[in-house]
């Protein structure tokens, strides 16, 4: 045996992001039966770019940072994925979110590629004006590898519309008027009505379609949503609506808990006043932890990373799991549901209502055209629900789980597309 080779692999339960989505590739790509050649010219990205993000900071301080993008694969088309400000980015994170989106976008068979950006930095420690010097010097560094038929960034964890505003002025400085330059726009400053509530309300829909095919109807169905952002509070939204019975929901404060079901508008005001859900009275006080291992039917992790893990998947009495974050559930803790008949709605499924709403404005933005709400939420129900049959078909044909299909979908198309194109 070779030892060196043993002690180099990774622990699946030490397993990085990066890591953990190969395996999941991996999966699918047993099942496609694809060649070493083939998998390791999909897995691997096609530019890395790691910058220097120097600023001034408004005490006179000088800070420098360091930015990422990581552009995956354009094969199907111009490369798309988002920008995250947070403590913990890193280049593997970036790494495994940049090809999740290749994944995902051909999933949802949008005419695009997988990308992800991302600054190490806290942006709860930095003022507006912060921001926006640190966005567009990073622009300054990026802004010759993004564009609107290259890479079109979008925002992700600490970025918002405003930051989408700010990269969009700096980089047309370098290259023009081009507002699909970047999406998830102000809706005022050429933005799509209805980005905003899109990954939140296609997990609503998503989960709807799932419990439709099951068989069963949602108001029979309980729900514990992890995360109460911008995915959690509008899959609430939509599911409360759609007659669910939201028994609890959670956000960095803790988590909310009534047996008999939450009032879901009455929380959503909450969080519009207060900023979260801290000093909501009207529901009993769990952990998120506790949140995690409700005897629920439903269960949405919609935060964070890895919240589903090998030391808790035996508390989940949850039947369904509907991946609204990315990456929620670990490679271990996915195969002990699956071995148990959980069903796992992946994530490059469950939360691709966004990037799909992004496509639409990124469209309308080329035509200097602008869809209303009703047109956006119709075509966003089109594209998801063909998204879903073809991975429930996919999955009833080779007997697999909804992961495994979706994966599998998603590397045909984008291999079938590298060969027409030429590697
Ligand atoms: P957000 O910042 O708007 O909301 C995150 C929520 O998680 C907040 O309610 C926050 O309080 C809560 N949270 C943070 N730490 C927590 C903890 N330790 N325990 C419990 N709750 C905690 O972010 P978002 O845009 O809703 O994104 C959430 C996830 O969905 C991320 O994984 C993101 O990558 C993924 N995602 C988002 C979009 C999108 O369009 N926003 C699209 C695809 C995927």
């Amino acid at each position: 045996m070779n030892t060196a080779a043993v002690a180099a692999a990774p622990k699946p339960s030490h397993m990085k992001q990066n890591e953990a989505v190969q395996l999941y590739f991996d999966r699918a790509a047993d099942k496609l039966g694809l060649d070493e050649a083939t998998r390791k010219r999909l897995k691997m990205a096609r530019r890395e770019l790691t910058v220097q993000v120097a600023v001034e900071m408004d005490d006179g301080r000088q800070e420098t940072l360091v930015g990422y993008r990581v552009q995956h694969n354009n094969a199907r088309g111009p490369m798309k994925g988002g920008l995250r400000y947070h403590w913990e980015v890193d280049l593997d994170e970036v790494r495994a979110l940049a090809s999740l989106m290749t994944w995902k976008t051909a999933l949802v068979n949008i005419p695009y590629g997988g990308a992800k950006g991302g600054i190490c930095v806290d942006p709860r420690e930095l003022s507006r004006k912060e921001m926006e010097r640190i966005t567009r010097k990073f622009v300054d560094q990026i802004h010759e590898i993004i564009g609107p038929d290259v890479d079109i960034p979008a925002p992700d964890m600490g970025t918002n519309a405003e930051t989408m505003s700010w990269i969009r002025n700096q980089w047309e400085k370098y290259h023009g008027f081009n507002p699909a330059c970047i999406t998830g726009k102000p809706v005022e400053d050429y933005g799509a009505r209805g980005r905003e509530e899109a990954t939140g309300r296609g997990v609503g829909i998503l989960a709807f379609k799932l419990l439709k095919r099951l068989g069963r109807r949602p108001a029979d169905c309980r729900v514990a949503i992890q995360g109460f952002g911008n995915v959690g509070s509008h899959a609430a939204k939509y599911m409360h609506e759609s007659e669910f019975k939201i028994v609890a929901v959670s956000d960095i404060t803790g988590g909310y808990f009534n047996p008999n079901g939450l009032d879901i508008p009455g929380m959503l005001q909450h969080t519009l006043k207060y900023g979260s859900l801290k000093g909501y009275s009207g529901a009993e006080s769990i952990s998120n932890e506790q949140l995690l291992a409700l005897d629920v039917e439903l269960l949405v992790p919609s935060a964070l990373g890895n919240v589903i893990r090998e030391d808790n998947v035996a508390n989940i009495k949850a039947k369904f799991v509907i991946e609204g974050a990315n990456n929620p559930v670990h490679p271990l803790a996915d195969e002990v549901l699956h071995e148990r008949g959980v069903v796992v709605m992946p994530d490059i499924l469950a939360n691709a209502g966004g990037v799909t709403v992004s496509y639409f404005e990124w469209v309308m933005n080329r035509q200097y055209y602008s869809w209303d709400l009703n047109r956006v939420r119709q075509q966003l129900d089109a594209v998801l629900s063909a998204a879903f049959e073809d991975v429930w078909q996919e999955a009833n044909t080779h007997q697999v789980s909804l992961r495994t299909a979706a994966f599998m979908i998603a590397i045909s198309r984008v291999k079938r597309a590298s060969e027409l194109g030429g590697y």
